[in-house]
């Protein structure tokens, strides 16, 4: 039956019948077992489906990972350990040596590297582009050995509104697929597969964890990219795999193609799955994370207004404030809201916003963000230090920007905090 999203956080993914556990079980178990050889011989050879080793698929996973593949709009969905693996899986498998691939320059640091540095040393290159540039300059940094497009909806930590349909178009008409980081929108605000986007990652560990307990990461794939219909530049997926007895994953599993390999190849060999006992805690997150996006969405717009009328404050960037340059779009991709999350700057630059975050008293200095609990960092100090000041200036991120992630806490008791903060500098 079709539900609306709120029913799907609740009720998708583990599905009981008669007399089984109401809440999903973990399944802490490495292997699992079977009566026959020949019974565990069809599930090597991908002819049966079922479980064999939690390295490559756990029940508990599989049914966390279905819950998010409700949520998005998807096809499939595999769990991660972490959001890092997510991104660096969701990419690497498509682009092999040789490869390259364009993503905007606004995205959360640690992609920023991953995607800059290391996937670099495995011979995969990333163009970063600014992400308002007109199609037409967009274009330009095309090449033949281009494999895919990569955006975050709601970047980290400049809090832009990624323009889905521009990207969306320039991916399809290069023959390469969309992928988007919807980590901090959640599916909840914003369903990137309903604006093209083919892929979709996300750090669970933010919102839909949303209690700061599990690191945890999620591919989901729409199905709706032809790799057969671009079967040169996918090999990986259009031509016979060795190590899989030589099957070729688009013919065989169809729309479900990228993320079966993505499963069975990719987590076969590299491993960097989500413990069955983190996938419960992330499904208890999701139960819960329709009301907490809206908390968080109500108390972030309260604390930015605030923020703005406020003489100490020298600019605020949230998108659902009207005066911010991103309020169209983001009412066009995200009419719910946006997120918890905003930037802003105190006048007087570093050292005042130093002396204005040692001040607060509910709101806590963590590297973490998109949680219940009210946070914040100067990224230039922190999550960006690795930065030159020109890596900075492309990234957006001003040396004064404070990321605040506002919580799900009583917004009068926050403003208190943060009013009391400002008269201290
Ligand atoms: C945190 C974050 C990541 C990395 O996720 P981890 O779970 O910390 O590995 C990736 N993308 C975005 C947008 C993030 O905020």
């Amino acid at each position: 039956m079709n539900s609306n999203i709120e029913t799907k956080c609740i009720h998708e993914g583990w599905k009981p019948s008669q007399g089984e556990p109401r809440q999903l079980p973990i399944y802490q178990s490495t292997t699992f077992k079977y009566d026959t050889s020949d019974a565990m011989g069809k599930l090597f050879d991908l002819e049966a489906e079922g479980y064999f080793y939690t390295r490559l698929q756990n029940p508990t996973n599989d049914a966390v990972a279905a819950k998010i593949c409700a949520m998005e709009g998807g096809v499939g969905a595999m769990l991660t350990s972490s959001g890092q693996a997510a991104n660096f899986f969701a990419l690497f498998n498509i682009c092999e040596a040789g490869d390259h691939f364009i993503a905007s320059s606004s995205i959360y640091g640690g992609t920023y590297n991953l995607f800059g540095v290391t996937m670099k040393k495995m011979g995969i290159e990333c163009t970063f582009v600014d992400q308002e540039l007109p199609e037409e300059e967009l274009a330009k940094y095309f090449r033949p050995n281009t494999k895919a497009v990569f955006g975050e909806t709601i970047t980290n930590p400049t809090v832009s509104v990624f323009d889905f349909e521009k990207f969306a178009k320039l991916a399809h008409d290069h023959g390469v697929p969309l992928i988007v980081d919807n980590t901090f929108a959640t599916p909840v605000n914003c369903r990137p597969f309903e604006w093209g986007a083919d892929i979709v990652t996300h750090s669970t560990t933010k919102y839909m964890d949303g209690h700061a307990v599990c690191v945890g990461g999620c591919i989901v794939d729409s199905g709706n990219f032809d790799w057969m219909a671009h079967a040169e530049k996918f090999p990986g997926l259009t031509t016979p795999d060795e190590s899989y007895h030589g099957i070729t994953y688009a013919e065989r599993f169809g729309k479900a193609a990228y993320i079966t390999k993505a499963t069975v190849q990719l987590m076969r060999d590299l491993g960097s799955i989500q413990s069955p006992q983190n996938a419960f805690y992330l499904n208890l997150g999701l139960e819960s994370l329709h009301l907490r996006m809206e908390r968080h969405c109500q108390n972030a717009l309260a604390v930015a207004k605030f923020l703005e009328a406020q003489e100490k404050v020298a600019w605020v960037r949230y998108a659902d404030l009207e005066s911010d340059p991103y309020h169209d779009r983001a009412k066009k991709y995200l009419p719910k809201g946006t997120c918890g999350v905003l930037a802003f700057g105190i006048k007087g630059g570093r050292e005042k916003s130093i002396k204005f975050m040692d001040s607060l008293k509910f709101a806590s200095i963590v590297t973490h963000v998109a949680d219940a609990k009210t946070c914040l960092l100067h990224p230039a100090s922190h999550t960006h230090r690795q930065m030159t000041e020109e890596q900075l200036a492309e990234a957006g991120v001003a040396s004064d920007l404070i990321r605040l992630s506002v919580g799900i806490e009583n917004v009068e008791d926050l403003i208190a905090d943060l009013r009391q903060a400002l008269d201290r500098i």
